[in-house]
């Protein structure tokens, strides 16, 4: 079957992905202004998750590119085009845009063919177009069932195909697997990770989970209020988060109160090394994974009791609270060593923290690539 799908996906994708810039996009509903000054650019064949809480506004973000909304302010071009700007929306089925919606949108009165072939031309919809994107998603065979007959997993590749059969320039997944149990979930997950690093099609997905984010995006945008607060690659945001914010809600984090002198902080767990230089107070992004417990010692560490043991299986997480006050959250191994009540030590292990001024949002540390001009 692999030969076959890529055989498809040649064809699927002769067209050539498009690169999506957005600037300064607005978009108020009523007094409610949900878009606000919206800058995102998505290079021709990457793959870009929005991330952010219910309600920040990833669904109108979408929307708005995909041409369902029309924008209040700002520009949006798609490949060489400029698709919304100040007195200009070309619609939505002339943008080359593909989208899959949340619930799939799939016509329950209709087989699954005729759901792959409806945004065809008339003539193609029985065609060998609609059987190439059904075995890319690896559903051929299956034209003639019925949507209610299959897996939620197959009726998601289903809406997938339907998608990319007229060979959209770019593709628009609005949390895509938000219908799925945590099971199936990882499972389609990494198939539609598989499917879009063979297609190479330039990608816009939305989601709150930071996991998924993390697994399919080549870059996260991270969204707050309205704002795209920072966008780059995985694993730069979650190394040097822009605000506090962010470094909270994109995976774990302490925010440990300390001194910085140059380089360094002076905190209740000990000396943490900065990325970039910083004085005075500070807060200081430590991630459980970057301190380690050990069995109380003279020689070292912060002395601490486990408050709480979580154990999630492929690691264990514990609370623990410092005899100089503050609770931690600490990772450590999938077997747990330490009990609720235990006395432990506290030590920091990591590479360079971001440090923010106590009561700032931005970073207190210029990072350490910035500083060396
Ligand atoms: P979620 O993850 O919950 O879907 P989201 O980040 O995608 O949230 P949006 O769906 O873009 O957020 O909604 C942002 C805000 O705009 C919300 O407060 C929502 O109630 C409001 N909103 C969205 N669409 C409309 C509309 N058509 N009319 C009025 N308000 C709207």
């Amino acid at each position: 079957m692999d030969a076959e799908r890529s055989a498809n996906q040649t064809a699927v994708t002769a067209a050539g992905p498009d690169g999506i810039v957005v600037q300064a996009a607005r978009k108020r509903f009523g007094d409610h202004e949900v878009l606000r000054e919206v800058d995102l650019r998505v290079e021709p064949g990457s793959v870009v998750a929005l991330l952010g809480p219910s309600g920040c506004g990833k669904t109108t973000l979408l929307r708005c590119i995909a041409g369902l909304e029309r924008l209040d302010g700002g520009e949006v071009r798609i490949g060489q085009r400029v698709v919304a700007g100040p007195g200009r929306h070309v619609p939505p089925e002339r943008r080359r845009v593909g989208m899959v919606f949340q619930d799939w949108a799939l016509f329950p009165h209709m087989s699954v063919a005729q759901n792959v072939g409806y945004g065809l031309p008339r003539r193609e919809r029985r065609g060998p177009r609609v059987e190439a994107a059904l075995a890319m998603v690896g559903l051929a065979g299956l034209g003639d069932r019925s949507p209610a007959t299959l897996s939620g997993g197959q009726q998601q590749r289903v809406a997938l195909a339907r998608a990319l059969a007229p060979q959209p320039g770019v593709l628009l997944l609005d949390e895509p697997f938000s219908n799925l149990d945590t099971a199936l979930r990882v499972q389609v997950r990494t198939e539609v990770h598989r499917l879009l690093a063979d297609l190479g099609v330039t990608t816009v997905f939305v989601t709150h989970d930071q996991e998924e984010a993390f697994v399919l995006g080549h870059e996260v945008a991270v969204m707050h209020e309205g704002r795209i607060v920072q966008q780059g690659s995985p694993a730069a945001v979650y190394a040097r988060p822009a605000t506090r914010w962010v470094a909270t809600f994109v995976g774990d984090a302490n925010l440990v109160a300390g001194r910085a002198d140059g380089d360094t902080a002076t905190t209740p767990v000990g000396p943490v090394p900065l990325d970039g230089r910083a004085e005075g107070s500070v807060e200081v992004v430590v991630r459980p994974e970057h301190l380690v417990l050990d069995d109380p010692s003279p020689a070292g560490g912060e002395p601490a009791t486990v408050e709480l043991r979580e154990y999630y299986g492929h690691d264990t997480v514990y609370l623990v609270r410092l005899d100089a006050g503050p609770s931690l959250r600490v990772r450590a191994g999938s077997v747990p060593r330490f009990d609720r009540g235990d006395r432990v030590a506290v030590r920091h292990q990591g590479p360079p923290a971001v440090a923010f001024p106590a009561g700032d949002a931005a970073p207190a540390a210029a990072p350490a690539a910035a500083s060396v001009s």
